[in-house]
């Protein structure tokens, strides 16, 4: 096994558990930070695996390391970890998503995805088999199935077309990331260095029978781990928690349960209370950017006159290194001057809130205080800075 996963405790249908990984372990329910283009956007990965962070396992995207640098020059560097300099775990998606969202597509055959890239507008072609020969290049610990994501609003009919190529495509990528794995332990004499876990994705819109469906017959082709594709793509949000909760306390119990592309600081609580383990969202990163911090008690947006003189912290409740040493005040004027530090200070904060918050989700459902501290987060987000 590439991975190892436990559940250490449950309160409902919330779950703490392990996931072991050749790179470490991992607590769960865990949230990783998005690596797009091998970078966690505005954070240095010194600082990722920093004790205020602690990130334990981050996310690269297949679509774009495979346009470039291309995978060519990641092999020539020995592969994503050393690539980019980060020895923990890591987890690429397969680039279905990519395709979907950032592309204009040209056609969707039974074989792949034909788009145009969205940085040169060249022709491209993305199958089940080239995804997974893509992420077995990149190396890490877990590999994502190729799927097709439909748009959230989908008709029944497309949704099922849709669902049914996704289940033939999750084959196809079994099969090939088999082959890729077995080929290394052939070529290396070993048990690969690249062995690697392969999730499969469930999709089926936003009509719970195809989710079931889905479910059940992604889980008879038997992968490492299930995720739940196609989710927070336009669909109201209680469509979206109506779907998780039917779904995720179906999906195998002894494997880890993947939203993937989700979502704010409450769609993490609301979902790990569904039965959710592992998380991954560009939120706090573009966010940050975009001069947003998330706090414990809502979002605040630095640009606000309000901020021009206050010498709190970003978050009262925060104990992360931007918090103990820098004010709102500051990282406004910062923001406001255009100085890159500001986007820098505030993306620290975000993952810290994100990745903290994760931990007193863990440690909440340990004690069996979890149904508590779902009540008190949700309270005290709605209640607005003073
Ligand atoms: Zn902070």
């Amino acid at each position: 096994m590439a991975i190892q996963f436990e559940v250490h405790a449950q309160e409902e249908e919330a779950r703490c558990g392990l996931l072991t990984t050749r790179r470490g372990e991992i607590e769960t329910p865990v949230f990783m930070p998005v690596g797009t283009a091998g970078s966690v956007k505005g954070i240095r990965f010194e600082e990722l695996a920093a004790a205020d962070l602690d990130a334990r396992i981050i996310l690269g995207n297949t679509y774009h390391l495979w346009l470039r640098p291309g995978i060519e020059v990641i092999k020539a560097c020995g592969g994503l970890h050393n690539f980019i300099g980060w020895d923990r775990a890591m987890l690429t998606d397969s680039g279905g998503f990519q395709v979907w969202s950032l592309t204009e597509i040209r056609k969707v055959t039974e074989e792949g995805t034909e788009f145009r890239s969205h940085i040169d507008g060249s022709l491209k072609f993305l199958s089940p088999e080239i995804s997974m020969e893509v992420q077995s290049v990149l190396g890490a610990e877990i590999a994502m199935s190729f799927d097709e994501c439909p748009p959230g609003q989908i008709e029944h009919d497309a949704a099922r077309q849709s669902m049914e190529l996704t289940l033939r495509w999750a084959k196809r990528s079994k099969e090939a990331f088999h082959e890729l794995q077995a080929g290394s332990l052939r070529t290396t004499g070993k048990m690969p260095a690249l062995q690697q876990a392969l999730f499969g994705i469930i999709q089926g819109g936003a009509h719970l029978d195809l989710r079931r469906e889905s479910l059940e017959r992604t889980a008879e082709i038997a992968f490492d781990g299930y995720a739940l594709g196609g989710l927070s793509v336009g669909e109201e949000k209680p469509v979206m928690l109506d779907i998780i909760e039917d779904i995720a306390p179906r999906m195998p119990a002894d494997r880890p349960r993947y939203l993937m592309g989700v979502g704010t600081p409450e769609d993490l609580i609301e979902s790990v209370a569904r039965g959710i383990d592992m998380f991954d969202c560009v939120l706090p990163t573009r966010n940050g950017r975009n001069g947003q911090a998330f706090t414990a008690r809502g979002k605040l947006n630095i640009k606000n006159a309000r901020f021009a003189t206050d010498t709190r912290p970003l978050d009262e409740q925060c104990s992360c290194s931007v918090c103990i040493r820098h004010s709102r005040a500051f990282i406004r004027h910062l923001y406001l001057a255009g100085e890159m530090l500001a986007s820098i200070l505030l993306t620290h904060h975000n993952l810290a809130f994100f990745l903290d918050t994760m931990r007193r989700v863990r440690q909440a459902i340990r004690s069996g205080q979890f149904a508590k501290f779902r009540r008190e987060f949700t309270e005290q987000l709605s209640s607005g800075l003073e």
